[in-house]
């Protein structure tokens, strides 16, 4: 649990980055200047933490790219206090973020090894997510809906109905939605059943999968 002044001269260097990529949102970019991402990685993998990329984690997965996070992450609009649902606690690096930014986040993960890990991990950084969950994100979190909005973090094949129904009304739905490659997509829930869909650039993710492991 080592952070040093090093690493966090590279976050400021990575915070650099992502406003020249476009990020502007200060309080998401002061969250990424805050959290040591080198020890949400594997040991192995250390001196990469503040590249802007994606790299590998336990179980197959990655934790994803910080461009990727801060983007995710402004599409949703938090205001402190949100209720968040996010799909893919993976690393809990992403949950982080939102803990920082205020909401109370609700997280799903369907790697059991993961969601043991990430447990463990992140109350012992101080981040003490409302519920993590060891689960299928495909069913979202009935019994705790609606949420103000909603993250997948794993690439969508189709858009999960569940998820659409477990909104607020005015709330946000964030999902890269497609099968090797994925277009970031923004759905604001507009009445019972209405819905407004954005869609911005492509993105890369590891597949949403069914069930859990
Ligand atoms: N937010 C994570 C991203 C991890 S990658 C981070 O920043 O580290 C995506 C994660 O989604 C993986 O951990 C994968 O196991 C998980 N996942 C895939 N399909 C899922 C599903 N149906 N329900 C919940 N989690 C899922």
């Amino acid at each position: 649990m080592n952070d040093t002044f090093k690493h966090k001269g590279m976050r400021l260097q990575l915070v650099s980055t992502l406003k020249s990529k476009g990020i502007t949102n200060e309080n998401i970019l002061k969250a990424i200047a805050k959290i040591p991402r080198h020890l949400f990685m594997d040991s192995g993998f250390l001196d990469h933490a503040y590249q802007d990329k994606a790299f590998p984690i336990a179980a197959d997965q990655t934790i994803s790219q910080p461009y990727t996070v801060a983007f995710q992450s402004e599409l949703l609009q938090v205001k402190r206090g949100d209720k968040i649902l996010e799909i893919g606690t993976g690393s809990g690096y992403q949950t982080a973020v939102l803990c920082e930014l205020g909401a109370k986040v609700f997280s799903i993960e369907r790697q059991q090894e993961l969601f043991k890990k990430t447990s463990k991990f992140l109350p012992k950084l101080g981040y003490r997510a409302k519920k993590l969950v060891f689960g299928d994100g495909y069913k979202g979190m009935v019994e705790e809906a609606p949420f103000a909005s909603i993250i997948v973090t794993a690439g969508a094949p189709f858009v999960p109905k569940a998820l659409l129904a477990q909104l607020d009304i005015g709330g946000r739905l964030v999902i890269p939605v497609g099968e090797n490659v994925q277009t970031m997509t923004l759905f604001v829930r507009k009445g019972p059943k209405e819905f407004e869909k954005t869609e911005f650039g492509e993105f890369r993710f590891v597949p949403l999968l069914e069930d859990k492991n």
